[in-house]
């Protein structure tokens, strides 16, 4: 049967924009539900909603995976000089501590910054700013919390480059090596206001106070699949996924409800499209709900591990969706650029295909990646020219109101007629993928310790 594209975007368009449960999603996750650290109780409820959904819109194997997730929580946290207490937050995963020292300012890090005050970092706290140096060869963070781990400090305060007091959770180590990727000491982030007093008590020699109650534990934690079985080329198959946790005490409107309604919403269209208009896809679509993207990508992880010994065609992420509209796919291998290219160019929207130039470790397609699967991410406002609410991701200000309902619907409605469309690709139309996990692994250690180019 030939299908009618056009009949098909009209409806998936219409049940996009009329049929949208974005704004009821969102206000039961960021607002009913909250807080979504995963293995929390936060994320127990999200799952068990997400899975009620997959199951409400007729899903096929829909199911909540459990694994053992290696996690972290914190208590008490806070630093003192004298009796002012600075603005805070641990880094995930930052070790307890009870400590005091004076401050050393360390500036950006760098190596010529270092060597100004090498010897007086041994025993000390280093005060460090988080953004890059102007002008400079750009040193990711990690690499300059090494030095600062080599040159002795027993903790860092980190300044966040954000203003108006405004403080993220951060991440130590580079997690295109997560099992390595841990910090070499206690790393807590200030503000930028509190970052220029303590520039100027450390000259002043005074001292800090820092404590952080912190435990490290297994913990069981869940991914939510389902799937739309294909009816040409059964075993053949499509990912679209997007983490539900957030970082500890952010309602994760942005980051990421925005990617967890969008994969509801994908799902549901297509899954009403088969109900209503008898269209199904022609591989199977799987759906799936990622736990723990914030840390370390356990969830994904797990997630490749069961279902990824066969590759499927592409993965795609969804995560940080309120960084306006959708302007297209990015792939991070090439060969499937000029085909992927061919299917957007036939929703006539103007989408374009890119591929990064490097592997990119900031979301959920990066255990895909590992394995040498095509996984891609979206296009969107959040590199050049950013969009405003794409500034909030880890931290308590990213709220439902940072989710932009309307362009939710879009997105749902192109990643619903890409999927399709892609699903009925036969599968000797696709570009072989070659990759192996050694591959990968060779191109990781070339990319080692540069800055990954977003624009
Ligand atoms: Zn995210």
């Amino acid at each position: 049967m030939e299908l009618d594209w056009k009949a098909i975007d009209r409806w998936i368009f219409g049940e996009a924009w009329t049929g949208s449960k974005v704004g009821e999603h969102a206000a039961v996750l960021c607002e009913e539900i909250g807080p979504r650290w995963a293995s929390s109780e936060g994320e127990n409820k999200a799952v068990e909603y997400i899975r009620g959904q997959f199951v409400g819109m007729g899903l096929a194997g829909v199911g909540l995976e459990e694994f053992e997730l290696n996690t972290w929580a914190h208590g008490r946290a806070e630093a003192r000089v004298d009796d002012f207490s600075i603005d805070l937050l641990p880094y995930n995963r930052c070790p307890a501590c009870a400590l005091e020292a004076p401050i050393v300012d360390a500036g950006f890090g760098t190596e010529h910054e270092l060597d100004k005050v090498r010897d007086q970092l041994q025993g000390r706290v280093a005060l460090m700013h988080l953004a890059m140096e102007p002008f400079t060869t750009p040193v990711p963070a990690n690499i300059r919390l090494e030095a600062l781990a080599e040159a002795g400090v027993v903790a860092v305060v980190a300044i966040d480059p954000k203003d108006g007091r405004r403080v993220e959770y951060h991440n130590g180590g580079d997690w295109r090596e997560p099992e390595t990727a841990e910090l070499p000491f206690p790393a807590v982030t200030t503000s930028r206001e509190h970052g220029r007093l303590l520039q100027q008590w450390a000259k002043e020699g005074r001292r800090l106070k820092l404590v952080v109650e912190s435990r490290f534990y297994p913990a069981p934690a869940h991914n939510v699949v389902g799937e739309i079985a294909g009816v040409h080329w059964p075993g053949e198959r499509l990912v679209l996924g997007g983490h539900h946790d957030t970082v500890y005490g952010a309602p994760g409107g942005n980051d990421n409800a925005s990617g967890t309604i969008a994969v509801m919403e994908t799902a549901r269209i297509l899954a009403g499209l088969k109900a209503e208009l008898g269209i199904d896809p022609g591989m199977d679509l799987c759906f799936a709900t990622y736990s723990a993207e914030e840390q370390k990508f356990q969830g994904a992880s797990e997630y490749v591990r069961r279902h990824c010994a066969d590759k499927p065609r592409l993965a795609i992420n969804l995560d940080e969706l309120s960084a306006g509209h959708m302007k297209g796919v990015v792939l991070s291998f090439a060969h499937l650029r000029d085909f992927v290219q061919g299917q957007l160019d036939t929703m006539g929207d103007g989408l374009k295909c890119h591929v990064m130039s490097q592997l990119d470790a900031t979301s959920d397609h990066f255990p895909f990646l590992r394995q040498g699967i095509d996984a891609a991410h979206l296009w969107r406002w959040r590199f050049r020219g950013r969009h405003a609410d794409a500034d909030y991701h880890h931290e308590p200000a990213d709220t439902a109101d940072k989710l932009n309902v309307r362009e939710l619907k879009e997105y749902a409605g192109q990643l619903a007629r890409l999927l399709l469309r892609l699903s009925h690709q036969a599968p000797e139309q696709w570009p072989v993928n070659t990759l192996t996990k050694e591959t990968v692994k060779q191109r990781l250690h070339e990319e080692r310790e540069t800055v990954v180019r977003v624009y």
